[in-house]
């Protein structure tokens, strides 16, 4: 076991996570939530508006929201707005984005979509998102073939700033490149489960492996971490988007024959705000990827997306000791109960969290919390 060493960096934001409140997914709470955030070594993250059984569409939905947040949350949390083609909130939009960080559209398939769309069903929402929000940004989750498309749509035609979250293939980071040699405002991201995981795991973890976009085959994962190395992925976000064991066990049951039944039940995504620093951290302690990388990827960058200031009084401090993620009663914090990452290596423990000068979190025990909704132009 090698010696601990300490760290201290600018504290992590997370463009991507599901709190699941209000919802009828109980999994988690936007409590339980940041609780595991802020053991996770993040002073910000924001949360995607397709809360089943009630998405972030209306003004009211978003305000009750930030209401929970601001009562209940351990850190600041930023709240995204959504529009669907069949949502019919154009008259939302407006409204929604003077306190929404940014808007959140899903092209692809996932919890509460069940369809690949063609860019230009989304034609209405992008032009009113302009005019309401032009510095603000849109967050896509992509279909299987139409990202080019979205991005000619987005970001080549109006200039509007993207973000393609969790890319899944080194394709379509070679395609984003191409739109950003023309200094065009694109970035995507990366989630841990597709660097760490692989297809392969769905074959004996079952719904436990199953999220969207799917995981991909070993080379290619090890590919996307080489991406990351290099900062031709951008960011890395967690797409914290927990389900219960008894959710993930019903679904396997109820579907037999995985996904390719049409008609089955989904439940995809994993938890993942505990260890994704950890993780990171072990990779970096094996010479794949530096310390300025990671807060770049984790930090620095993600904050610049969505417009949000970091100051010197916001920092998190590391203790760096590798361990085996080897118990989920005692090491995950996510009211999910369980970690997609069980029996995997990583690295450092959250010693001391102080964001804008308050401190949250001292020798390893939750002191206080900053419950506080965010905006771009903020400053932690
Ligand atoms: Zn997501």
């Amino acid at each position: 076991m090698s010696d601990p060493q300490i760290i201290t960096v600018p504290g992590a934001v997370d463009l991507h996570v599901h709190l699941r409140e209000p919802s009828t997914n109980k999994a988690e709470t936007i409590s339980s939530g940041t609780k595991a955030a802020l053991l996770g070594g993040f002073v910000a993250i924001c949360d995607m508006p397709n809360n089943p059984g009630s998405p972030t569409w209306t003004l009211d939905r978003l305000q009750a929201k930030q209401k929970i947040i601001e009562e209940k949350a351990y850190i600041p949390v930023a709240t995204y707005a959504g529009s669907q083609p069949e949502s019919d909130n154009i008259d939302e939009l407006e409204k929604m984005a003077v306190s929404a960080i940014g808007l959140k559209l899903y092209g692809g398939t996932t919890t509460g979509n069940d369809k690949d769309y063609s860019p230009a069903d989304f034609l209405t929402i992008l032009k009113k998102w302009k005019q309401v929000a032009p510095n603000k940004p849109i967050m896509l989750h992509s279909g299987k073939d139409n990202l080019e498309e979205f991005i000619k749509l987005i970001v080549a035609n109006s200039g509007q700033r993207l973000h393609v979250c969790h890319v899944n293939s080194p394709d379509d980071v070679h395609i984003i490149s191409k739109y950003k040699k023309h200094s065009l405002p694109i970035t995507c991201g990366v989630c841990p489960h597709h660097l760490f995981m692989a297809s392969h795991d769905v074959k004996s973890r079952g719904w436990f492996a199953r999220m969207k976009p799917p995981l991909i085959s070993q080379d290619k994962a090890e590919e996307l971490l080489e991406m990351l190395a290099s900062g031709q992925i951008d960011i890395v976000e967690t797409d914290h988007a927990p389900h219960s064991i008894e959710s993930k066990m019903a679904t396997g049951e109820e579907n037999p024959e995985g996904i390719d039944n049409p008609s089955h039940k989904t439940c995809y995504g994993v938890p993942g705000l505990e260890f994704a620093l950890p993780l990171l951290f072990y990779q970096m302690r094996q010479g794949r990827l530096t310390l300025e990388r990671i807060i770049d990827a984790t930090s620095t960058k993600p904050a610049k997306i969505i417009g949000l200031k970091i100051s010197g009084r916001t920092k998190v401090t590391w203790q760096l000791k590798d361990y085996r993620i080897n118990n989920e009663k005692t090491q995950t914090l996510s009211g999910s109960g369980w970690t997609p990452y069980l029996g995997m290596l990583a690295s450092g423990k959250v010693k001391e969290v102080t964001i804008g000068g308050k401190t949250l979190v001292r020798g390893g025990k939750i002191t206080s919390k900053y419950p506080k909704v965010i905006n771009a132009g903020d400053e932690i």
